[in-house]
């Protein structure tokens, strides 16, 4: 086959050959080890011109795409030189030489075509001629391994340049450690700890930027880390800057080895805000919004903690206080939710700086404080407490021109051996609350077993309540008003009466409490008014007597009641004059200002007004005069029981000189014997009301009464 073919012309042949044709070629001859063993053409092409000899060919080309075997024996590939400049690149194997790389970058394709074709004819001649079985595969590896080392090098490059990225730009500070000493700071770790050269904080100790009583639990931290080995660790403690100040701070460390040392690389982040907001969360979950006072879980909460701690603590005892303010509703309904708002802190206020710094004030909502008191020597201590209370709270709040009065109702639960979960005794102290309200505000009882009892008759009574109206149990009694001076009928009282399917009578001093509390007041109050109207309009025209109605102030204040009082005067037919409504004198006192506002608006409709328990309450005279008020009802307790005291015929005169001077009527409630009434004629006043005219009678009877 020698024989056939032509003679192989020597490399040397064939490259000068090359050199000619190309436009701009160059030449690297590489040793089997990559080393460059000669170089020529247009070196300066190719940035290469200063290429020593012995240089290895990975520092002359890169390799950018990988090999391309056209055949078994020629590749074909694409680099770059170290000055940027791209080339093709032939490989060319020979023995003698190992591989003789071809640089070329103008060559066109055609031409490219025929070079490669006489390589590969070359080739080919060369293999058969000298058995260049082995150089060729040699020689691919060398410039495998060329593009190999280039591309970990560049993927190094890239990871280099992307952490310098990440280490200049964090916002977290970066640093690395060396022997616990910084041995390397980011500028946002100079920023964090307020430095601003690098120099100021290389070689000192990590320790130098932890707040010192965090320290020993950062050295802990590192102690335990080293000691199971583990590589990464997170946890929280407290940065010091340089100015002294102290703030949050997340820590990350993990080891590394560099040059056979073993850095801790440390990642921290000013938590400062997320710490703040952690913590506005769980104060927000445990406080009231309005007071800021502890909230029911807190509380009860630290009455847990309160009465575990009680069994060591045998001399003291513990008191569980529930304040409840009295007619809260009439503040809002009346004044508004924002003036609520504001007595309602006040309240707070009050009631926290009234106690020791150790006892618990929480509000439970609307217009409910709670109050633990703890290490009581004697119960007798809780109720001095309750008084002092109660005092701090009955100073007026003020609010701009208005003065708002409050009272508090107070029910105690002291805890005993037997006692131990805190919401029974919450509700215990619930319980007595409700209890001193009945028995008629401003004042405190203390929870015994029985009042449980009280309290589940009091609850059906509530629910009972609400189907009365509906089944009509509500009926309305009347009871004669007589003029002192004659003895006539002058007018009568509407008296709510429940018949209780079960309980046969229940008096208003029982419902009407309840049906304020639960709202059933303005329905009730609207129907007996409308019941009342209706029997005085059917009276005989002949008797044009009044009809005294009782109106809560939560009914008067409630939304267009004086579009219903119209309605109902208009529908029954009776004359507006003839309508008295009674308020008692404590209800609209304790929010005057809108009670003057209410009653004037609704004396354009001319009904009248009478002030009802007078004498209970605390009139502001100034108000009273300006009062569309046409009588005051003197309170029975100033009557009876048998005849007028001394020192209440004081009070009643006081009483019967006032109304003679505002130019209103004075109407004696609780007129029971004739001695009350004598006195009373004696004393000048107008109106008398008592069983000794008459009790409440049934619609009916108060009508006979009249024609009588
Ligand atoms: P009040 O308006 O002061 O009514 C007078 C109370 O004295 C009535 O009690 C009446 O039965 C009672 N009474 C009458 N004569 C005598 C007497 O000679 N001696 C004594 N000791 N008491 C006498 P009652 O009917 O139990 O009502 C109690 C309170 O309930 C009323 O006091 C009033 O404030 C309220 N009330 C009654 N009905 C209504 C109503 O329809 N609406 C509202 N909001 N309150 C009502
Ligand atoms: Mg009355
Ligand atoms: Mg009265």
């Amino acid at each position: 086959m020698r024989t056939e073919r032509q003679p192989p012309p020597s490399v040397q042949a064939y490259l000068e050959g090359w050199l000619r044709r190309s436009r701009s070629p160059a030449y690297l001859l590489v040793s089997a080890g990559g080393i460059v063993a000669g170089a020529g053409g247009d070196l300066e092409r190719y940035g290469l011109e200063g290429l020593d000899e012995g240089a290895p060919a990975a520092q002359a080309v890169y390799l950018l795409e990988g090999l391309f075997p056209l055949d078994d024996s020629f590749v074909l590939f694409r680099v770059e030189t170290p000055a940027g400049r791209f080339a093709d690149v032939h490989l060319f194997c020979a023995e003698e030489m190992d591989c003789v790389l071809f640089l070329d970058s103008t060559q066109e394709v055609a031409e490219r075509a025929e070079v490669e074709e006489a390589l590969h004819r070359i080739l080919e001649s060369l293999q058969r001629e000298t058995d260049n079985a082995l150089a060729l595969p040699r020689a691919m590896a060398v410039v495998q391994d060329i593009g190999e080392r280039r591309r970990a090098e560049e993927a190094l490059r890239q990871s280099q340049s992307k952490f310098q990225a990440v280490f200049e730009n964090s916002r977290d500070a970066i640093g690395a450690l060396s022997a616990a000493n910084h041995a390397l700071v980011n500028p946002a770790y100079l920023r964090m700890f307020g430095y601003t050269h690098e120099a100021e904080l290389l070689g000192t100790p990590f320790l130098d930027v932890i707040a010192p009583e965090y320290r020993e639990s950062v050295r802990e931290q590192a102690r335990r880390r080293f000691s199971t080995a583990d590589l990464t660790a997170a946890y929280e403690t407290k940065g010091l800057r340089r100015d002294g100040s102290i703030f949050d701070l997340d820590v990350l460390v993990s080891r590394y080895e560099c040059d056979d040392e073993t850095y801790t690389l440390v990642i921290l982040r000013d938590i400062t805000d997320r710490k703040a907001t952690e913590a506005k969360l769980i104060h927000d979950a445990l406080h009231d919004s309005l007071t800021d006072l502890p909230n029911r879980a807190l509380f009860l909460d630290r009455l847990q903690q309160a009465l575990n701690r009680l069994p060591r603590r045998r001399s003291a005892g513990l008191a569980v206080l529930f304040v409840d303010i009295d007619r809260f509703k009439l503040v809002n309904d009346s004044l508004g939710h924002h003036v609520g708002d504001y007595v309602l802190v006040t309240i707070a206020r009050r009631l926290t700086s009234a106690l020791r710094s150790a006892d618990t004030v929480a509000r439970l909502g609307g217009d409910e404080f709670v109050v633990l008191l703890e290490d009581l020597a004697a119960s007798e201590e809780a109720f001095r407490v309750a008084e002092r209370l109660q005092q701090e709270l009955g100073r007026p709040v003020r609010w701009h021109d208005h003065e708002v009065f409050v009272t508090a109702s107070i029910g105690i639960a002291l805890a005993g051996a037997a006692t131990s979960r805190p919401d029974e005794l919450l509700r215990a102290a619930d319980i007595a609350m409700y209890r001193a309200k009945r028995k008629g505000l401003a004042r405190y009882e203390i929870f015994t077993p029985e009042m449980q009892a009280d309290a589940l008759s009091r609850l059906q009574l509530e629910s009972d309540l609400h189907r009365a109206l509906e089944r009509g149990e509500i009926d309305v009694y009347l009871q004669p008003i007589v003029s002192v001076a004659d003895g006539l009928v002058a007018g009568f009282e509407a008296l709510a009466r429940w018949r209780h399917p079960q309980r046969g009578l229940v008096l208003p001093d029982e419902f009407i409490p309840v049906a304020e509390e639960t709202g059933l007041i303005t329905p009730l109050g609207d129907a007996i008014l409308r019941r009342a109207c209706e029997w005085a309009a059917r009276l005989p025209a002949a008797s044009p007597v009044s009809v005294a109605v009782n109106c809560s102030v939560q009914q008067l204040n409630s939304a267009g009641f004086a579009d219903r009082l119209g309605q109902i005067l208009a529908e029954t037919g009776l004359a507006p004059a003839r309508l008295r409504l009674e308020i008692t004198e404590s209800g609209i006192m304790s929010n005057a200002e809108a009670g003057l506002m209410m009653l004037r608006t609704l004396r354009l409709l001319d009904v009248r007004f009478h002030l009802d328990d007078f004498g209970l309450g605390y009139s502001s005279m100034s108000y009273l005069h300006r009062f569309p008020i046409d009588g005051l009802k003197i309170h029975q307790s100033f009557i009876g029981p048998s005849e007028v005291s001394p020192e209440h015929q004081k009070i009643v005169r006081t009483i019967l000189n006032l109304g003679r001077d505002l130019g209103m009527v004075t109407i004696a409630e609780g007129v029971e014997t004739p001695a009350h009434l004598e006195w009373l004629r004696a004393a000048g006043c107008d109106y008398a009301q008592g069983f000794l005219i008459a009790p409440p009678l049934p619609p009916d009877d108060a009508r006979a009464l009249l024609a009588s």
